[in-house]
Parts: structure tokens; sequence; C-alpha cells
């Protein structure tokens, strides 16, 4: 959420109360939304995903305490900082509110400048918490992906294979492995320059990544070299994948944003485990001969290992 606007939900019995407070904050620039049924403050939270709940501790339909708790352990709300506005002023009372895990602790009668100053604090730090688990997550996907083609990375479709050889072991399963590579893409980059032939490379993995099945893995294994695993898929429903992909490039589907007159090709080369290859070295090197293969045969074709 953007700063200055972020999101506060109130939660008190009394309408007076909740009123008045909201009222403050309103004039604090935040977006408050306020329930005077403690029964419906969950639903809200999860519904709303406010920046922060302000909770009334004694009502009569459920305790702020308890609907801490609830809030602490459920994966969408466990995040958003609880304060406690409360007239139970006992030290034991602010305690526990703290062992269950509120941010902090606010005592009636409440004075609006002391309740400016502990929403800000919750709230910044809410909202720096909410930007790390963002960059996090980019940095998650960009340890396994490829940035320009936004495909897997070679590390993690090896440690998929791995896995795959794993599970097909374990349950005598086969699976195949497509290794595909650009035609004369050093020509491409020669003719029409570097960043072209990146363009091409970025369209390639758009393809690979929107037409191949959603159990497919397709990485980025090299420079202009893409490996494909097909779990639960034999070498003929790997020669189906490979020829879509195929009449897929040759139709200009990875040619768009390139300039007149590249025409783009491909040549794959395929393996089958455990017909092929019974580990990793030896499927990538079954469909490496394999392509190699294609390109002997005048490229823009595939072909499944022969042996
Ligand atoms: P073949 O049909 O036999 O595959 O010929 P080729 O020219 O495609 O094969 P070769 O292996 O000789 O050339 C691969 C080229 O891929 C070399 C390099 O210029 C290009 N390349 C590798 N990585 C990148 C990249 O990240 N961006 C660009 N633009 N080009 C790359
Ligand atoms: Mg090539
Ligand atoms: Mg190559």
């Amino acid at each position: 959420m953007e700063k200055g606007v972020a999101k506060i939900l109130i939660v008190d019995d009394s309408p007076v109360q909740a009123g008045l407070l909201k009222g403050h904050l309103d004039k604090l620039g935040f977006n408050v939304v306020f329930t005077t049924k403690a029964n419906e403050a969950i639903d809200i939270a999860e519904e709303a995903a406010p920046d922060l709940i302000l909770l009334d501790v004694l009502m009569p339909d459920k305790d702020g305490y308890s609907i801490c708790e609830i809030l602490k352990s459920r994966d969408l709300t466990k995040d958003i900082p609880v304060i406690f506005i409360t007239s139970m002023a006992d030290r034991k009372d602010k305690i526990k509110g703290l062992n269950i895990g509120a941010f902090d602790y606010i005592t009636k009668p409440i004075f609006v400048d002391e309740v400016a100053a502990r929403v800000k604090n919750a709230i910044n730090l809410k909202q720096a918490q909410d930007e790390l688990k963002k960059k996090n997550s980019i940095l998650e996907i960009m340890a396994i992906r490829d940035e320009l083609t936004l495909l897997y990375n070679r590390r993690y479709i090896l440690k998929r294979l791995d896995e795959e050889i794993e599970r097909a072991k374990r349950y005598n399963h086969i699976f195949s492995c497509i290794m595909a590579d650009i035609d004369y893409f050093k020509k491409i980059n020669d003719t029409f320059g570097h960043p072209v032939g990146d363009i091409a490379l970025k369209n390639m993995g758009e393809l690979f990544r929107k037409k191949l099945r959603a159990v497919d893995i397709a990485a980025r294994y090299g420079g202009e070299e893409f490996l494909i695993v097909l779990p639960e898929t034999d070498i003929e429903g790997a020669k189906i994948a490979a020829d879509k992909l195929l009449k897929l490039v040759e139709c200009g589907g990875a040619s768009e944003e390139l300039p007149e007159g590249i025409r783009l090709t491909i040549s794959l080369g395929l393996s089958e485990y455990p017909a092929h290859g019974s580990d990793r070295g030896g499927l990538i090197k079954a469909a490496d001969d394999a392509l190699y293969d294609a390109k002997k045969s005048g490229r823009n074709c595939c072909k499944a290992y022969k042996g």
C-alpha cells in the first residue's frame, strides 16, 4: 500500500468511542473502517487487509484477546499489527495482550497525540515489512528464473530433473527431455545486432511459457539453448510437443517485434527416461546428441535419440 493512505480497522463495541477515534484518525489522513461487532472482526480483517487493527478488549460477544489470538494464527492476518485500546490498565492485562502478539497497548482515556504517535509507529513498521516481503518474493523468483527470458534457469532445471528422475524411478514412470537450440543465431546477432538477438530470446521464452503445459518445466539452459522436462510423457508425446513448438516458431510466433526479414527457426533433440539415459548426464547427452542430429539433417526439425 502507498504510504500515507494506510488502512486502519477499529474494533470497538461502543459506536461512540469507535466514531470518535475514527474522526481523529480520519483527520490524520488514514483510511479508517470500523466495526462494533466483535464477531465480524476476523472476517473484516481478512477481507479489508488493513495495515493496523485497533482492538478493544472488553466486548460483549467476544473479547479482544481471543480475537487477537485468532488474527495471529491465520496467514492472512498474522502480520497485521494489533494495538489494544482498553480501559483495563492493569499491568497483568497489558502483559497478557503483548504476550498474545499485540504490537502495543493504549489505555483509556485516550489522548489523541499519543494514539497518533503509536499508530504511526505501527504503520511505519508494517509498511517496511511489506516492502521487505515484496523484495524477498522478487529475489526468490529471480533465484530460479533467467532474467531475460523469464524461463527457469539452468541450476533450477537441473535440480528439478534430478527430482523427476527420483520420482520416475520410485514409481516406474517415464518422462522426456527436449533440448532446443535456435538455428543460425550467431548470424542474427551479427546481422541485426545483439539487442535484436536478445528480443528473439525473450520471445522464445514467452512462447515456451505460454504454449507448454503448466506441468512442463522449461529453462534457458545456455545462451540460446533451452532444456524442457516433460513429466509423464513418452518420446511420442515429446515429439508432438516438439513439433508444436517447431511450427509455432516457424510461423513467426517468436518473431514478433523483430525487424522485417528475420526468419527464426529452432532445432530440437529428444530423449526419454529410462530408455535413453538413467541419470541427469545421460539424459542431457542423449538429447544433445539428438539435437546434433537435427542440426545435421538441415535444422528446423526435431529428432529423437537413436542410441
Ligand atoms: P546453429 O544453427 O548451429 O545452432 O548455429 P548458431 O549460430 O545458432 O550456433 P552457435 O552456437 O554458433 O551460436 C550461438 C550464438 O548465440 C552465439 C552468441 O552470439 C549467441 N548468444 C548466446 N547468448 C546470447 C545472448 O544472451 N544474447 C544474444 N543476443 N545472443 C546470444
Ligand atoms: Mg544455435
Ligand atoms: Mg547453441
